[in-house]
């Protein structure tokens, strides 16, 4: 059982039986009720604040997150994140991170302040100013790009040919049809830019507050043929994300069973919007020991010479 209702919702928290669904830990039932709690925007970082160092990982999956050098999908301030990609370094960097993808938007995503070609210029300067400073630490440069609706993806070429990570994910018309969506993952996971596909299904476990005020509500998974697009990554090299966010946890256990049956390659992100989400990748890590990934699946376990010989495929 991966997606609940409000209502249901509601009954667990009360009832504090979120635990016994299938794939909430103590730790993600705990981020759940309180983000439920929450309504104001930025309660997902005061949510980490106030619960980083409440739940112990269980043994095997603290070992399982140990093997991570570094995560693969994060914003800073430059589109919705709260905090300047220094800081974002920084808390990576605290964390034992060897390297951190910066994944800020794409221009098509305006509510999320995505970046302009022109500006996301000005940012791969800015990081490779930062990198000299940070050294051996490295920031590696990246996007997370829109995936229109015809399958293209939302930034030019040249600029996702110069980017060390390309973070393909669908963030519009998540209701279509399934051969419609099928179609358009597809072509975003076969394209020779796209490194990792982000949080497949698009659902929203839990409401969130986003810029400006603006509500989300739950939302169920998104149609689309699991096993086409699945066996597309293993023949493109494309991993598949596990998206760490508590209303994310994104893909549900059943389609990352699915993946790992398929073969596919993994990349266990936090999608953090302030330093301190950096540490939720014990939640995917969670979801990945119990459906039986293996380490060296997870490209971002990889050394990073290893992950540009991947990225740069
Ligand atoms: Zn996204
Ligand atoms: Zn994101």
């Amino acid at each position: 059982m991966d997606t609940i209702g409000p209502e249901e919702l509601d009954r667990r928290i009360r009832t504090r039986t979120l635990t016994d669904l299938r794939g909430i830990g103590p730790k993600t039932g705990a981020a759940i009720v309180q983000a439920h709690a929450g309504e104001v925007p930025e309660y997902l970082a005061r949510l980490e604040e106030a619960h980083a160092e409440l739940v112990p990982l269980a043994d095997d999956v603290a070992e399982f997150r140990a093997t991570l050098r570094g995560d693969l999908h994060t914003h800073s301030d430059w589109s919705d994140g709260g905090s300047p990609i220094r800081e974002m370094a920084e808390a990576a960097i605290a964390l034992g991170h060897e390297y951190m993808a910066l994944t800020d938007h794409s221009p098509r995503l305006t509510v999320a302040n995505g970046l302009s070609a022109e500006r996301l210029e000005r940012q791969l300067e800015v990081v490779a100013g930062l990198n000299e400073e940070l050294r051996p630490f490295r920031i590696l440069t990246g996007i997370e790009c829109d995936i229109h609706l015809d399958g293209s993806l939302d930034q030019t070429d040249e600029l996702l040919d110069r980017l060390d990570v390309v973070v393909a994910s669908v963030h519009s018309d998540l209701r279509a049809e399934s051969a419609a969506m099928t179609e358009r993952m597809l072509a975003a996971v076969g394209n020779p830019h796209t490194d990792v596909l982000g949080h497949c299904t698009g659902r929203l476990l839990i409401p969130r507050e986003q810029r400006e005020g603006r509500r989300q509500r739950p939302r169920p998974e998104s149609a689309f043929d699991a096993e086409a697009v699945f066996s597309a990554c293993v023949e493109h090299g494309t991993a598949v994300e596990i998206n760490s966010r508590p209303e994310r946890l994104d893909p549900p256990l059943r389609l990352l069973a699915l993946a790992v049956e398929f073969g596919c390659t993994f990349a266990i992100d936090t999608d953090a919007h302030a330093p301190g989400q950096l540490d939720w990748q014990g939640n995917g890590c969670e979801r990945a020991v119990e459906t039986g990934v293996d380490p060296d699946r997870v490209v971002n376990s990889w050394p990073v010479d290893e992950l540009l010989g991947w990225t740069g495929r």
